[in-house]
């Protein structure tokens, strides 16, 4: 077991470290307020292969490792989580789907481009009466001569208005429950496929998320996505690594969160001196600093297992709700160590405690990897 990263990866980080400096961090505060995805974003990402950082350079990508995935998103999320968010959701989810499951017609005609960032995914799961009972979807497709046609509401999708190519989940047999349930790749543009509402988020606000709805909306057949009625099962393939990639955002969050708080500390002066000369103060630093470095680890376990081909259903739970809840802790640890400061928004603390709360909540609640993590434990 080698716990250093390579020079490859050591390069890496602070490549995407000084983008992240340079092209996110002047803006962190205006995207929040307008609540805008920053699409302006898209093409410097893509020119740092951030938006196919996974995939195969014949599919468009730049064929890193999962270990170097995790490396970028806690980067990005260093600086701005909701970037990160929105950086996490297309490369592990609409197009993850496409790579995992996808015929090499349609990883040529929709990976390509996903991956090189010329157009943008999303993923579409959840709806409104189906969250962590994602099976119990109510949308539906009905085979109708050469294609499908999808009816139902989804919610809370990111780049739900957006996106150019969404992969959407529809039960094509009710009676099959999980096992009726196929995915199906839509493209913008497509009658009957529409945006619905936007939300308006406590915190990850420069990262869209709206309601996708489609109603009457025809695709060809070809735009089924691997086997008919396994379309969940897939789904819960992708999740496996979509976890690691918000484990790493969590702990890159954390990252951003205590460093502002350790420059605050060494700055704040009260009692004659900086306040980071209180044990009190400290013991705060020393705990977030743990904290954050456990999580990390456990993120690396569970994506050098993914970069080796294992399953890491229970690692990848493991490790999104340990980041995740330790980023809780450490987000409010560090507005607490800023004291008023911690409340206002001209200081970062306030944001990275809004932000973190997506993480214990998106690509599974904690009580739903707790459930994972049992489950594993007991089969
Ligand atoms: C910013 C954001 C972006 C998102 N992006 C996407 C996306 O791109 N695509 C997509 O498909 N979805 C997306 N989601 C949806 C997200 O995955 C769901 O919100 C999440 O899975 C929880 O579902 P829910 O909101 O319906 O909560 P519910 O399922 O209603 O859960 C409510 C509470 O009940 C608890 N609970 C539920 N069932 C159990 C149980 N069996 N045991 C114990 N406790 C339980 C939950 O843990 C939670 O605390 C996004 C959500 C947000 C907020």
């Amino acid at each position: 077991m080698d716990f250093r990263l390579t020079d490859e990866q050591r390069l890496l980080r602070q490549t995407v470290r000084e983008f992240a400096e340079a092209e996110i961090r002047p803006h962190v505060r205006a995207w929040d307020e307008a609540q805008q995805f920053p699409r302006e974003l898209l093409p410097k990402l893509a020119a740092l292969g951030l938006m196919g950082i996974q995939f195969p350079e014949e599919w468009g990508g730049v064929g890193l490792s999962a270990i170097d995935y995790c490396i970028c998103l806690e980067e990005l999320a260093r600086v701005d989580p909701s970037v990160a968010l929105s950086v996490a959701a297309h490369n592990g989810l609409g197009p993850a789907h496409i790579h995992m499951f996808g015929t090499d017609a349609q990883k040529a005609r929709w990976l390509r481009p996903l991956a090189r960032g010329e157009t943008l995914g999303a993923w579409a799961l959840t709806e409104p009466g189906a969250g962590s009972d994602a099976a119990g979807m109510r949308t539906v497709a009905r085979r109708d001569g050469d294609s499908w046609v999808i009816d139902g509401t989804k919610t809370f999708i990111t780049h739900g208005a957006s996106a150019d190519v969404i992969v959407v989940m529809a039960s094509t047999d009710r009676s099959r429950g999980a096992k009726g349930i196929s995915a199906f790749i839509v493209e913008r543009g497509t009658p009957g496929l529409r945006a619905g509402r936007k939300e308006d988020k406590l915190g990850m606000r420069a990262s869209e998320t709206t309601e996708v709805i489609l109603e009457g909306c025809r695709v060809p057949a070809d735009h089924l996505l691997g086997e008919e009625g396994a379309g969940f099962i897939a789904a819960l393939q992708v999740l496996d690594a979509g976890r690691i990639g918000i484990a790493a955002l969590a702990v890159g969050l954390a990252q951003g969160a205590f460093e502002a708080a350790r420059d605050h500390a060494a700055t704040r002066r009260q009692f004659g001196q900086p306040i980071a000369s209180f044990q009190a103060i400290q013991w705060k630093l020393a705990d977030m600093a743990v904290r954050i470095e456990a999580a990390r680890l456990l993120t690396y376990r569970a994506a050098g297992l993914k970069d080796r081909g294992d399953r890491t259903t229970l690692e990848s739970a493991m490790a999104k709700l340990y980041a995740s809840e330790i980023a809780m802790r450490v987000a409010e640890d560090g507005v607490q160590i800023h004291g008023g400061y911690g409340f206002v928004k001209d200081y970062p603390a306030e944001k990275y405690f809004r932000d973190v709360k997506l993480t214990t909540i998106g690509e599974g609640t904690s009580e739903i990897q707790r459930l994972v993590i049992a489950r594993q434990l007991l089969a």
